[in-house]
């Protein structure tokens, strides 16, 4: 097998000049959780890597007017303390908390877990409900910006060009009237794939005790993280109190329904989207804890 050229650009001018050598069968490495591993399992090797690490200047967290600007190449042990994300994106601060271990977090980056694309992945349910674009750049050194659910087209399958590299992605930060919270169920508590993750954002107001403007990311069911509209209705404007949990609840069911018709997973994705909308729902801390009918 050959072995791979190794690039190493350490300034955005480099990493163009890179980007113009690449062929379909080259790679970005970025912290390499994922592609590292899948070098290994796979046994192939790129014939072309383009090691990030060098690019420190994309490792930032910035609030820009109501924009929170996030570098391609910043960690997820970053986004977990960071606070401006905290304060205005604290779904994806705890997403960022959900991904694999520490040592996991202290190298895989946001851009990686974008532009992997796997179904499963935690920063992209969170940037999904968050409305995220994706900056980029490419061999000829143009920057362009798209929504994030137009670089995501399948499971694995990205809208991204072989010498195009994300190098930022951003979106409106959340208000102190906004809740919100990330939640997800795998096979174990902890360094584990969701098989269901879920992002949700409200806005309260405190006065009428009410919610509205919701937003609700599904991830680990279907190709790609996605945002429901009928569910996302379901509660705009409604009182937050137990009965509304019960709705999204059920709400949660139709929608893994619509997502996965006939899939034999769909049994479990529906029970395990009650647990998720309760969970998200206590999460938020606008009534006493609601508990399902089982619960
Ligand atoms: C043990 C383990 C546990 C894990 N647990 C979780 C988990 O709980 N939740 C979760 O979401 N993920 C999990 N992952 C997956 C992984 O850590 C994330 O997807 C991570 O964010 C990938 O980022 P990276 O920097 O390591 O990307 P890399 O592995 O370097 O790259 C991944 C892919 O993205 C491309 N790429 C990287 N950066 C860019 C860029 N800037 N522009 C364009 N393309 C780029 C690469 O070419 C490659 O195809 C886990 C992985 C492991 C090994």
């Amino acid at each position: 097998m050959p072995r791979a050229e190794l690039l190493t650009p350490s300034g955005l001018g480099e990493l163009t000049a890179a980007l113009q050598r690449t062929t379909s069968s080259s790679r970005l490495l970025a912290g390499g959780t994922d592609l590292v591993r899948s070098m290994r399992h796979d046994h192939w090797e790129p014939d072309l890597l383009i090691d990030l690490s060098g690019l420190r200047e994309l490792v930032y967290v910035r609030l820009e007017g109501d924009r929170l600007r996030v570098g391609a190449l910043t960690t997820f042990a970053e986004l977990q303390t960071d606070p401006l994300v905290r304060r205005h994106a604290r779904c994806l601060a705890e997403a960022a908390a959900r991904v694999g271990s520490a040592q996991i977090r202290n190298v895989a980056t946001v851009g990686g877990n974008i532009a992997n694309a796997s179904p499963c992945a935690d920063g992209v349910t969170a940037l999904v409900a968050l409305g995220a674009d994706v900056r980029t750049i490419d061999g000829g050194g143009r920057s362009t910006v798209r929504p994030l659910e137009q670089v995501l087209v399948g499971s694995g399958r990205t809208s991204l060009a072989p010498d195009e590299a994300i190098t930022e992605v951003s979106f409106a930060a959340l208000g102190s009237d906004r809740r919100t919270t990330f939640v997800k169920i795998g096979s174990r508590a902890t360094v584990t794939v969701a098989r269901l993750s879920m992002a949700l954002i409200v806005k309260y107001d405190g006065v009428s005790g009410t919610v509205s403007e919701v937003r609700v990311a599904l991830g680990a069911v279907g190709e790609t993280a996605f945002r429901d509209a009928r569910l996302e209705e379901l509660l705009e404007g409604r009182a937050a109190h137990e009965e509304s949990a019960h709705l999204f609840a059920d709400g949660c069911t139709d929608a893994v329904r619509r997502a996965i018709p006939g899939r034999s997973s769909l049994p479990y994705k529906q029970r395990a989207a009650v647990g998720l909308a309760y969970d998200a729902w206590n999460a938020l801390g606008l009534c006493d804890r609601c508990q399902p009918a089982w619960g």
